[in-house]
């Protein structure tokens, strides 16, 4: 039976969904089967607490290989090739009511299953706006809830995900006499791994001197370092530097993938939605008030604003420098109708931006003047005429390539372009 999918389990300043992972291990004897998940979901969902994080893990009696992935205390935690089905032996739904805060925006629900779920759900809740209403009649196996249904949403797409793009992230987590206040992460410990290990991503913003593997709210977590290879993330984990924790495990995980990125036309791209749109740049980028940058991409008659806000920093010096007639692919999630907010863009060609200005009198050396629309130019100090004017090439300051939101601004579906582009 036990395949479990856990949703919404913490409030916008407490707890994390992923720690009951730690909790589920401590007091079950069943074994961990593979890796457990952490699944992202559809970032632009108004109703999500801070990650949109789902997780779901399989357990039974372990066969097979084992592998250290994680540990409790001094206790390692295995995880096992395959396994012999076992009845689940503790009450889960107790533990997530335990450990949830009661918070009215925390809306936890469990699902327990004998087998994965249709990957199409999980598509659905990385991509669209799924309402939990409907979620129900899709549910294999039995679900409990408590304040609500919103988190069978999550529950029942991390049961789903079909695990085929994937990331890896170590989560290291305090014990529960230490949750809340300030803790160490050593910076530089951060620094290094962002540096040296090209198998991980997402840890240190050195233009905006954020150390990203350390949360920024009151939760379990003391760090979470992500990549590709988790082997390695164990072995970068125990080299960092921070006050002692009571365990940690490695999830494999659909972060960096760009799972919720559906490429769309600009009708097509509607709220909520997370599309890459292809198209050229129809105004020239304007600062708003804020910080925020803004310009309008068009494609065969629609057009869409394209949104750079406050936290995306230097990104939106780099969109600054499209210009009019730039070829672009945007990447990015549909928070209010007819604006998309980017996360990412390709430049595939630049526009030759042009100005006419009036030339260099052949006779007496100044520049002439012009002499209205179609006019051409005249000479003010010999009375010269010329028709053609001096043609002047913008210096362009961006070549085609990819560019993206800086680390402190990214979002955990986000693909970083340092793993390589794969859409
Ligand atoms: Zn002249």
């Amino acid at each position: 039976m036990p395949i479990i999918g856990i949703d919404d389990t913490d409030s916008k300043t407490e707890m994390c969904t992923t720690y009951l992972t730690i909790e589920i291990l401590k007091n079950s004897n069943l074994d961990l089967v593979g890796y457990p998940n952490l699944v992202r979901l559809n970032p632009n969902i108004p109703l999500k607490t801070r990650g949109n994080a789902a997780i779901s893990m399989t357990l039974g009696r372990g066969e097979g290989d084992r592998t250290v992935i994680g540990k409790i205390g001094d206790e390692p935690i295995f995880s096992y090739e395959w396994y012999t089905e076992e009845k689940m032996d503790i009450d889960v739904m107790s533990l997530i009511e335990r450990f949830s805060p009661k918070d009215e925006d925390t809306n936890p629900a469990l699902v327990i299953g004998s087998e994965r779920n249709d990957e199409n759900f999980y598509w659905d809740a990385v991509r669209e706006y799924v309402d939990y209403e409907n979620v129900i009649g899709r549910i294999k196996g039995e679900f409990m809830t408590v304040n609500g249904q919103i988190g069978l949403v999550g529950a029942n797409a991390a049961i789903s995900w079909p695990g085929i793009n994937n990331t890896f992230e170590l989560i290291a987590y305090l014990g529960k006499e230490s949750w809340g206040g300030d803790h160490f992460v050593d910076d530089a410990s951060s620094m290094r791994i962002e540096q040296s290990y090209p198998d991980t991503f997402d840890s240190f913003d050195f233009n905006n001197d954020y150390n990203a593997i350390r949360p920024t709210t009151k939760t379990p977590v003391l760090f979470g370092i992500r990549g590709i290879n988790p082997a390695g993330l164990i072995k970068y984990g125990s080299d960092v530097k921070s006050e002692p924790y009571h365990s940690y495990i490695v999830y494999r995980t659909n972060q960096g993938t760009d799972d919720h990125l559906v490429e769309r036309s600009i009708g097509e791209s509607k709220l909520y939605n997370s599309s890459i749109i292809r198209g050229f740049v129809s105004s020239e980028p304007l600062w708003a008030r804020g910080g925020i940058l803004s310009f309008d991409i068009t494609n065969k008659g629609e057009n869409i604003r394209v949104v750079a806000m406050e936290p995306t920093k230097e990104f939106r010096n780099t969109l600054s420098k499209l210009r009019k007639g730039d070829e672009v692919r945007v990447y990015g999630g549909i928070t209010k109708a007819g604006i998309i907010n980017v996360e990412k863009i390709q430049l595939i060609s630049v526009s030759s931006v042009i100005e006419i200005r009036p030339p260099i009198c052949p006779n007496c050396g100044t520049r002439m003047e012009s002499v209205g629309k179609n006019g051409g130019f005249r000479c003010r100090k010999c009375g010269a005429r010329s028709k053609t004017g001096e043609v002047k090439k913008e210096e362009r300051e961006i070549s085609p390539g990819f560019y993206e939101a800086p680390i402190i601004a990214r979002r955990h579906l986000a693909r970083p372009l340092k793993l390589g582009i794969v859409k």
